[in-house]
């Protein structure tokens, strides 16, 4: 029988090695290994191709995403471009309209000049994609929930669709991670992780993952991530390893604290809306119940008076001003001026984000202390 999520974070990848016994995984940095005659050796020749570190948390992932490989690389950036790389000239990619900053700025500066094109389409509903395929379309990228507006995409309707018309689907599952969410099992052909942020989960490790539910296409990542090499190194790999062993704890933490402090702002007359899929009146609350274990530790919302967001932020006291998420310290950022400024205003303000947008990154602290922070910081801007 599978073992369940919260078993195989601690022991998926890695069992005592015969050496010495070592519970803890050890870290490999040699960058060549022996061979006993020309091409006999143990699987390692040189550790741009294979890594036994970063192969422990490859498998590590693969169980928890239920997938057929994964490759590890330097960050989510490199794994993501690893992705499209693959897809080759005149290809087309349908992306969700609010996918995180950076994902947008390489599909649109970068691999448009490579002759990749790609449309930004609302994907909250399959059957308003229906319209948005090419013949030469080959991926459907969805964030899901968005970044920062927390839009729900419904999964498996998506991978019917895309399928139907020939092309394959990327669920970018960094925020929900496969605690909550796991894409595989509802027809993802392949899901990214910015493994720097819950995956690594203590703001200290860059890092990017790719899973693939299908091993030929595993096979033809695995030699793009050795051919390009953007691997993770030994010790990163170690450190999102060591990460991921905690990961289930965290996650409930996180979501446990996420809850009430979206409840708390919801009712607050100094906010005009919460984004959060956990609350009833979200728009994707019923698709999100319907397809993960939990709507996550990810939150936004904004200021009924908008000249006041400077002030807020500075009276937070908990909260940390900073980029990033998905770690055990609560975080405070302006998407518009922070993780989406390469976005054209024009183009934020027309997916939703307004300069006024305040994401939260909610971390494990006592939820007590977070909501006593949230409470006075908007009992300042009120007075
Ligand atoms: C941070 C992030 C990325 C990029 O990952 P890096 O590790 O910073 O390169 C991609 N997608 C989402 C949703 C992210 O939050």
């Amino acid at each position: 029988m599978m073992k369940k999520l919260a078993t195989q974070v601690i022991h998926e990848g890695y069992s005592p090695e015969p050496l010495a016994g070592s519970v803890a995984p050890p870290i490999y940095m040699s960058t060549t290994y022996v061979q006993k005659e020309v091409g006999v050796h143990k699987g390692y020749e040189y550790a741009r191709s294979n890594n036994p570190t970063r192969e422990m948390l490859e498998k590590n992932v693969s169980a928890l995403e239920r997938a057929a490989g994964t490759t590890a690389y330097a960050t989510g950036m490199a794994a993501i471009s690893s992705l499209i790389l693959n897809l080759g000239q005149n290809s087309h990619v349908l992306a969700s309209a609010n996918v995180y900053g950076g994902t947008y700025r390489v599909f649109q500066k970068i691999f448009t000049n490579l002759g990749i094109k790609f449309d930004f389409v609302p994907t909250s509903s399959a059957e308003k994609m229906k319209t948005c395929f090419k013949e030469n379309t080959k991926l459907v990228f969805i964030e899901t929930p968005t970044n920062p507006l927390m839009e729900i995409s419904p999964i498996s309707e998506i991978c019917d669709l895309a399928h139907e018309n020939g092309a394959k689907v990327c669920v970018d599952n960094t925020f929900l991670t496969p605690i909550l969410q796991r894409p595989i099992t509802m027809g993802a052909d392949y899901v990214i992780h910015s493994a720097t942020k819950y995956l690594g989960g203590h703001s200290d490790v860059l890092g990017g993952l790719l899973c693939c539910a299908d091993l030929e296409d595993h096979e033809i990542n695995k030699f793009s991530q050795k051919s390009v090499g953007a691997v993770l190194s030994p010790f990163d790999s170690w450190l999102i390893l060591r990460g991921i062993k905690t990961l289930a704890l965290r996650m409930k933490a996180h979501q446990h604290n996420a809850k009430k402090i979206a409840e708390f702002l919801d009712q607050h007359e100094s906010i005009q809306k919460v984004y959060y899929p956990g609350l009833i009146s979200h728009s994707g609350h019923e698709i999100n119940a319907k397809q993960t274990d939990g709507p996550g530790g990810m939150l936004a919302f904004e200021l009924s008076n908008a000249n006041l967001v400077d002030q807020l932020l500075s009276s937070l006291k908990v909260f940390t001003l900073a980029e990033s998420l998905g770690a055990v310290e609560s975080l405070v950022c302006v998407p518009a001026k922070m993780t989406h400024a390469s976005i054209p205003r024009e183009e934020r303000r027309k997916v939703g984000i307004e300069d006024s947008l305040i994401r939260l990154s909610i971390g494990i602290e006592d939820a007590d202390d977070l909501l006593e922070d949230l409470d006075q910081a908007l009992q300042k801007i009120s007075n």
